[in-house]
């Protein structure tokens, strides 16, 4: 039996391991990510299985099947948050794992293949602006140019591994081997609005989708606000304004397309300057990658032409790209098979949310149970889950692993 009232306490003992009271911030390699490690150490041992820190600094558990050395199913989630984050957000799918095995250890039950409870170290990427550093160390798909990227303090990757009391030499040998991972598979609050509004608790999720990241610099002329006349001006900020604009305009034209800019700064910044530099970020999303190709190359032509009408100069960079990650079916096959076997109706949605899986993919068929959230709020201290749909996920994923067959 997997207990909900413990799959709760857990999720707030975790968020008590934060950098600010009264809210919740753990960034990779801190010292509150050191504390939460401890404690799920502490519950994957409790839970029966063997468990350490690796060279990347993720949290790994392994419960033995009963032939030695088997494949494993691999479960897991990531124990960062994003800065004033809530307390499911990852967290719920280590601690929902753990539980899966206690109950299993419980019965002192042994399956075909080995279980394997991941907590990844980094997902969000807040530290390093680099995502998913823990399940791509895991893949075997980690750039080594990734360990030099640096905090907001200049310390490297590597640097805060040291400091952290690992050895980033050794990151290379937390790569798994094809094979050795039969699949991944993690449960993880669903960070949008569907599955309430169906009324059904749990979902399963048919692919991550891709995302593309940019930067945009725009370069006009700061000046004096109460001397240069409105036609004479070359003004960053204006400019700026139009193309966020024309962004959502893009992203409103395809119901499957989203479009963000979540962050933008004008230079010099003063009451009384005209803008003569503005950078800002673009983020664009869908579940189909020739669209959300198709999107930014449509966002900077758009761009490109807003900045050449405004005489103002314009750059853009990609910062991260990362196409969509398809469900395997035969995993979501099985995922549908235990939530109909808990007495429940089978919903199927894609992720707007980007998730390990994306990194997983290149080792091992992927697949992700969605739990219902308040709202579909999510990185937000307002993310909200009921204890119920915590005991209804964890008993649909306990289901999946026991019933879990490798395709024949
Ligand atoms: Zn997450």
């Amino acid at each position: 039996m997997v207990s909900a009232a413990r799959i709760m306490e857990r999720c707030a003992a975790l968020a008590r391991h934060s950098e600010q009271p009264g809210g919740l911030t753990r960034v990779f390699l801190s010292p509150e990510n050191r504390a939460a490690n401890e404690l799920v150490l502490g519950w994957m041992r409790d839970a029966g299985m063997r468990a350490a820190v690796d060279a990347i600094g993720n949290v790994v558990g392994r419960y033995e099947s009963e032939h030695a050395g088997a494949p494993c199913l691999m479960l897991g989630s990531h124990l960062d948050t994003v800065r004033d984050a809530g307390r499911y957000d990852g967290m719920l799918g280590v601690i929902s794992a753990i539980e899966c095995v206690h109950a299993l250890h419980g019965q002192r039950r042994r399956l075909p293949f080995a279980l394997e409870v991941v907590g990844f170290g980094d997902e969000e990427g807040v530290r390093f602006g680099t995502t998913m550093l823990g399940s791509r160390a895991i893949a075997g798909a980690l750039d080594p140019a990734s360990l030099e990227a640096r905090d907001g303090n200049g310390l490297t990757v590597k640097e805060a591994l040291r400091q952290f009391g690992l050895d980033p030499s050794r990151v290379r040998d937390v790569a798994r081997r094809k094979g050795d991972v039969a699949a991944y598979a993690e449960l993880h609050i669903e960070q949008g609005p569907v599955l309430e509004a169906e009324g059904v608790p749990v979902g399963v999720v048919t692919a991550i989708n891709g995302f593309s990241r940019l930067r945009a610099t725009l370069t006009g002329q700061a000046g004096h606000a109460g001397t240069v006349p409105m036609g004479l001006r070359r003004d960053a900020l204006a400019a700026a304004a139009e193309c966020v604009l024309a962004l959502e305009r893009i992203a409103k034209s395809d119901a499957e397309l989203v479009g963000t800019v979540g962050r933008i700064e004008a230079k010099p910044g003063a009451i009384n300057v005209i803008p003569g530099e503005v950078q800002f970020t673009i983020d664009i999303r869908a579940p189909r990658d020739e669209l959300r190709q198709r999107a930014v190359t449509e966002v900077a032509t758009r761009i490109a032409q807003i900045a050449r009408a405004r005489n103002v100069g314009c750059t853009l960079e990609t910062l991260q790209e990362l196409g969509v990650a398809k469900c395997a079916p035969w995993l979501m096959r099985q995922f549908e098979r235990a939530i109909a076997a808990e007495g429940i109706r089978v919903r199927r949605l894609p992720s707007g949310a980007g998730h390990d899986g994306m990194a997983m993919k290149t080792l091992t068929d992927i697949a992700m149970l969605f739990v219902r959230c308040k709202g579909g709020i999510s990185h937000n201290p307002a993310e909200s889950i009921t204890e119920a749909d915590a005991g209804v996920g964890a008993n649909t994923l306990l289901r999946f692993i026991e019933d879990f067959e490798l395709p024949a």
